[in-house]
């Protein structure tokens, strides 16, 4: 019930944000979502707000890297933060974009939740490791949500959950339950929705 109310009113690109100065007002909760780059970060957040061409698929390295506000109805936000991984992103832009991740994530009062991409046919890897340890020391409560599920059997979606569970012990901010989804066949979509919805 919740879930339909949050996306009652339109979801709306607020806009891109490249500095703590041009955040939006911290007026309503929030979420952010992370990922290395094409882990399927556009499609999930264009399958969960049902919107076709709201999240751009177009963090090309060695462009200004933004933070995307997305506005859920009036009551939440959605953040888009930049893929990560990108080995030939030049070396300044991946420092500025690592200082103003970490100023975001510490001085983000209404942020209540990040998301953290996790392809199910990779699992946890050293790149995402790094962000896992930033959100630990931000103490900012993550949760793993595995994509492209359907890329996977069910004995390789088994063992995905195990490694991941595996690599979530050592990280005090995780939140142990795993969300496993598909952009392409909708799987987990509505318990996202759900989850997002029901934050306080
Ligand atoms: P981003 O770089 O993280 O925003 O990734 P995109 O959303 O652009 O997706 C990267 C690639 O993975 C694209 O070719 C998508 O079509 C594909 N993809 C994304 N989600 C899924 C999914 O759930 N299932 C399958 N099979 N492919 C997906």
């Amino acid at each position: 019930e919740t879930g339909r109310l949050l996306f009652a009113g339109p979801v709306t690109f607020v806009k891109g944000v490249v500095a703590m100065s041009g955040l939006p007002p911290a007026d309503r909760l929030e979420v952010c979502f992370a990922g290395r780059s094409n882990v399927g970060k556009s499609s999930l957040i264009n399958a969960l707000t049902g919107r076709k061409t709201l999240a751009r698929a177009s963090n090309t390295p060695g462009r200004t890297q933004e933070i995307n506000y997305f506005a859920l109805g009036e009551e939440r936000y959605l953040v888009d933060l930049p893929g990560y991984g990108f080995a030939e992103a030049p070396v300044a832009i991946v420092a500025k974009w690592q200082a103003l991740l970490k100023q975001y994530l510490s001085g983000r009062a209404t942020l209540r939740r990040a998301f953290v991409l996790i392809d199910a046919r990779h699992g946890v890897k050293a790149v995402d490791e790094e962000i896992l340890t930033l959100l630990d020391r931000s103490a900012v409560t993550f949760q793993v949500v595995l994509t492209k599920v359907d890329k996977i059997n069910r004995s390789e979606r088994a063992a995905v959950i195990e490694q991941v569970k595996g690599a979530l012990v050592k990280h005090p901010a995780a939140y142990p339950e795993i969300v496993v989804t598909s952009s392409e066949k909708g799987e987990g979509i509505e318990t996202l929705r759900a989850l997002i919805a029901t934050l306080e």
